[in-house]
């Protein structure tokens, strides 16, 4: 069976600043990986790279055995075009830090938008699957509310919730609970086990030591746009070898 997620040589500038410098990554399908790493690492830019957001200037991305990054002619590296990587986009749900609902829809039609736009159902069949997964984040009886009406919390489970519309094959969450207050913290965390425990191949940046080292099945360490350490939570958390992770762990236990 291919990884859910490899990244090989990943490679990425902003002018003259490297801001991943060869990063590899595998991930098996059904697996948990949580990215740790000081500010301004490369955290961000290395799922905006996974979901096509950013392009890399080397190095290729494959999801699901397919090549998404970059594609291979010969033995050349070519970008996928706008619209390839629209395609491959949806493979990947991508939960911000921010939300990021769309404000004049309601909870409901938030679930139901990218199946809708993506053809991948009726109308009918969208509404039932988004009840569902209203449902499945504990939110059913918010189908009909607005964003602003609903707290951090909800909201980022809303958010969740519309990442599983289009049954991606893999989740990517960037500090999805940075922006809560600390009492909606674990409300959100709570949806992120289920789905970890669920099988549901998960990706995500987090500060939240505790809940990596409870839910991952693999801890990346980064810094400086490059993989320090990786392994077991264990490992990585409780038994760091290089000196930066210790560092890091020190700051934010
Ligand atoms: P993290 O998520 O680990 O905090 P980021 O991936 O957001 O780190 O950023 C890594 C580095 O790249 C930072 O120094 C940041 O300032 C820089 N950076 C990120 N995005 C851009 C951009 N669009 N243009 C220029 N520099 C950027
Ligand atoms: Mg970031």
């Amino acid at each position: 069976m291919s990884a859910a997620l490899e990244i090989h040589n990943a490679t990425k500038s902003y002018g003259a600043h490297r801001v991943l410098d060869g990063i590899d990554l595998t991930v098996e399908p059904g697996q948990t990986t949580a990215i740790l790493g000081p500010s301004g690492s490369g955290k961000s830019t290395l799922l905006r790279v996974i979901n096509q957001l950013e392009r890399l200037d080397a190095g290729y991305v494959q999801v699901g055995g397919e090549l998404i990054g970059v594609r291979i002619r010969g033995n050349r590296f070519k970008q996928l075009s706008d619209r390839e990587a629209l395609k491959q986009r949806a493979k990947i749900g991508f939960v911000f830090q921010s939300f990021n609902l769309f404000p004049h829809l309601t909870i409901l039609d938030n679930v139901i938008e990218g199946p809708l736009a993506h053809k991948r159902a009726t109308k009918q069949e969208a509404r039932e699957q988004g009840e569902r997964l209203l449902a499945r984040v504990g939110l059913l009886d918010k189908a009909q509310s607005y964003p602003r009406q609903l707290s951090g919390g909800q909201q980022q489970r809303a958010a969740i919730a519309r990442a599983l519309a289009l049954e991606p094959e893999l989740i990517v969450f960037d500090e999805p609970t940075s922006a809560l207050d600390p009492e909606l913290v674990g409300e959100v965390l709570g949806v992120v086990r289920d789905l970890a425990k669920s099988g549901t191949t998960l990706v995500i940046v987090t500060h939240e030591i505790g809940f990596a080292r409870e839910v991952a099945d693999r801890v990346v360490f980064l810094d400086a746009g490059r993989i320090v350490e990786q392994g077991s939570a264990a490992d990585v958390l409780d038994n760091p070898r290089h000196q930066r992770t210790k560092d890091f762990l020190s700051k934010v236990l």
